[in-house]
């Protein structure tokens, strides 16, 4: 961590690339060192370096210059500022205000029928949700957030969500906000976070895809697109996503932080920064070893709550539990579930025509011609999702028991709706889903065993062939 903020350091300029090696040979381990004044990057010398760059470098390879935020739309200063006294009591103007309150009356509940608050907020269910779970954890005043600005905010971001796409839009946000907001009511975390804590996940939970393109990562990086370019093809949508989201905060207006102390400012962000980064799917292996180590080592309070009591544990909690509510569409109720896998489905194909037409490779659950949804999301649950909810339920025990039980439920309806495949006299016929076994760069790598016998071990580290 240390040496990447000191290679961006000395990226900015000549002067910091000294300082950074300095610093490096002499001081690694005194993080405080960064403190001293004496350290600062010379914003003049940057800003003569810039302009340097700018004469020597024509524009041109396409989209926005690298130093551009693409995605971000100019503000516009009559949309999303409430001009009368009266803000909407759910964050949205609509004239349905009293169904849709009924239905945010069920906001602390599991499977609340999000769709319902789609249509009864006028497709604007990230505010009225964010509007809503913020309120009734008083966050708007723990965290001296003015409520119009609140409601600024979270409308401007709900509209850099991209309504056309079917799965990734501000639905998919609300829902994973909604969802963290039930996981952090868990008997097992009471009193457990800070509201700067609890704020800051419900935060990344609303921000956790803004922008999204309906894309892949894998799909951006194949597809050599700026977005690629832009992050060096490291976690390409997630860094997209909070770049977004802090450069939305800067609008006038819209800075729901302006009122915390710097460093709090400061701990928020590192902690979004975390959350959104470890939404990244490519991390969920990691991420789960990680969470069963703890679940090995856990230690519990007095009053029976989880002892958490260093950042790095916090945190882990907090990454875990977002990660979770991104991956809950399975452990809602069958409608709801059924839903939410044909919007994703349509979306993955959306992707597939893309690349029919460019002449790439499809990607695997892509192609409309060749899809087989029940075995896959039987496969998605034996080897991603039920493994990870097993384990957060041991963290939590027996707090999510009812979760757990409603995705077993859903993965045997998905079991029992495979068609049955034409005996062929060899294993060809077999139903079980092989899995193309990639091990992630986890600290637990060693320990995993990689035997494929269809079904997933405690141990096993499986990765979707989707590259989920
Ligand atoms: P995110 O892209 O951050 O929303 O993470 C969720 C990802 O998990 C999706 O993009 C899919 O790749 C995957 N996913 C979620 N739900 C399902 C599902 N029901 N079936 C297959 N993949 C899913
Ligand atoms: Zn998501």
């Amino acid at each position: 961590m240390l040496n990447k903020e000191l290679s961006h350091f000395s990226e900015s300029s000549k002067s910091g690339n000294q300082i950074s090696e300095y610093i490096c040979s002499t001081f690694l381990d005194k993080q405080q060192e960064f403190d001293l004044p004496s350290l600062r990057i010379d914003e003049n010398e940057i800003a003569a370096q810039q302009a340097q760059q700018r004469s020597r470098s024509p524009r041109g390879v396409g989209g926005p210059p690298m130093s551009q935020i693409s995605g971000v739309k100019r503000p516009l200063s009559h949309t999303n500022s409430f001009t009368g006294e009266r803000l909407p009591t759910f964050g949205v103007e609509t004239p349905h205000e009293n169904a849709l309150g009924t239905y945010l009356g069920e906001i602390d509940t599991w499977g609340i029928d999000i769709f319902k608050i789609g249509d009864l907020s006028l497709s604007r269910p990230l505010t009225c949700v964010a509007f809503t779970v913020f309120q009734s954890r008083d966050l708007l005043n723990a965290l001296m957030i003015p409520p119009k600005t609140f409601i600024t905010f979270m409308a401007t971001l709900e509209d850099h969500y991209v309504k056309d796409n079917p799965f990734h839009n501000s639905l998919h946000a609300a829902d994973v906000a909604q969802s963290t907001n039930v996981l952090l009511n868990t008997p097992a975390l009471e009193g457990v976070f800070t509201p700067l804590e609890v704020g800051g996940a419900l935060f990344a939970a609303c921000i956790h895809d803004v922008d999204h393109p309906g894309l892949t990562n894998q799909f951006l990086i194949n597809s050599s697109s700026e977005l690629a370019l832009m992050y060096n093809d490291e976690s390409v949508l997630e860094n997209h996503h909070l770049a977004v989201a802090f450069k939305l905060l800067q609008n006038a207006g819209c800075d729901i932080f302006c009122n915390i102390q710097k460093k709090q400012r400061q701990t928020l962000r590192k902690m979004v920064i975390d959350i959104v980064l470890s939404t990244d799917m490519s991390k969920h292996m990691s991420l789960l070893a990680d969470l069963k180590t703890m679940v090995e080592t856990k230690k519990v309070a007095g009053s029976g709550v989880l002892l958490l009591d260093n950042y790095t544990d916090r945190i882990q909690v907090l990454e875990n539990l977002v990660h979770c509510a991104d991956l809950s569409n399975p452990t809602k109720p069958l409608p709801l579930y059924k839903r939410w896998i044909s919007l994703l489905m349509e979306e993955f194909f959306q992707q597939g025509d893309k690349e029919r037409e460019m002449g790439l490779d499809i990607s695997p659950m892509c192609d409309r011609h060749n899809a087989t949804i029940e075995k896959s999301q039987v496969g998605f649950i034996d080897y991603i999702v039920h493994p990870l909810w097993e384990t957060w339920a041991d963290l939590v025990h027996p707090d999510a028991q009812d979760i757990l039980d409603t995705l077993e439920e859903n993965r045997d309806y998905y079991q029992s709706m495979i068609p049955p495949s034409p005996p062929t006299g060899d294993d060809e016929g077999d139903d079980r889903i092989r899995f193309q076994v990639t091990l992630e760069e986890s600290d637990n790598e060693g320990d995993q065993d990689d035997k494929d016998d269809g079904k997933p071990s405690e141990s096993q580290s499986h990765s979707h062939p989707t590259g989920m």
